[in-house]
């Protein structure tokens, strides 16, 4: 029985992925980040709400939406045009159906699943949009503050609110500190916001877990793109990325890892 579960939520996790994917494409055109290429294709000026094609902006059959398998059948290529389409779709999607299986594991079939699932798609959403724009969009720190508020609403916390609302404090501050004394190189003022909602999900110690683990991947990250970048070019890496993988970590395993260490 447990399988099934598994398999209905990995099933849910790809399909959300496969939301995300068109969330960060329709943000970044609501940004002004991206082009809005379906709306130069349709002459009535009227956008459809089905899913259309990244490159010349036709309409999707269903059979050409399934995740990550249409990806595969259709070997990385839009049927249409015959464009690559990225990588980065599928992995998206699977990625987010093995964090829904991990998030039903740690959950259980609780209300708490709820907002634990629409928490860890906000931060799949973050993270992929942080890593391709550099920016996390406020609308998604602000639902995952939202969600954790429902989640300890609903007994999720094994300490006090108040507990809670001092390490959100303390972990923007932290970073607020960073963020003045760099001046703001050594990250954004979107990673001071979601320091707030981190400390509020992980309280002490799991938020030190999860900055841990940020800023030594982020110093792994950064010097594998100076390697990979040789000439040693100049080069901008997001920070919010190593945050969310640091926030997973530390979410799920922060006092395992807290209490081995000390
Ligand atoms: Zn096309």
């Amino acid at each position: 029985m447990q399988l099934f579960y598994e398999l209905i939520f990995l099933l849910m996790g790809l399909c959300v992925g496969s939301f995300v994917n068109m969330l960060v494409y329709r943000t970044a055109v609501s940004y002004g980040l991206e082009k809005d290429k379906i709306l130069r294709k349709v002459k009535d000026g009227k956008r459809s709400e089905r899913s259309f094609c990244d490159f010349c902006g036709k309409q999707l059959h269903w059979y050409e939406n399934v995740p990550v398998v249409s990806w595969l059948i259709q070997k990385g290529k839009s049927r249409c045009c015959h464009k690559s389409l990225p990588l980065l779709y599928p992995i998206i999607e699977l990625v987010t159906g093995l964090l829904f299986v991990i998030t039903v594991s740690q959950l259980g079939l609780t209300l708490s699943l709820i907002p634990g699932l629409v928490l860890v798609t906000m931060l799949v959403f973050s993270f992929v949009f942080d890593l391709k724009y550099m920016l996390l969009p406020d609308f998604s720190t602000v639902i995952m503050v939202v969600m954790v508020g429902i989640l300890v609403y609903f007994g999720w916390g094994q300490v006090s609110p108040l507990q809670y609302l001092e390490a959100a404090v303390g972990a923007m501050g932290f970073l607020g500190i960073l963020y003045l004394v760099s001046k703001g190189k050594a990250m954004g003022f979107g990673d001071v916001k979601l320091a707030f909602f981190m400390g509020l999900l992980l309280g002490f110690p799991s938020i030190v877990v999860a900055f841990y683990v940020a800023f030594i991947s982020g110093a792994v990250g950064g010097v594998g793109l100076m390697l990979a970048h040789k000439a040693g070019r100049k080069s901008l890496i997001p920070f919010g990325p190593f945050l969310i993988l640091g926030t997973f970590i530390a979410w799920w395993w922060g006092k395992i890892i807290w209490y081995s260490i000390w």
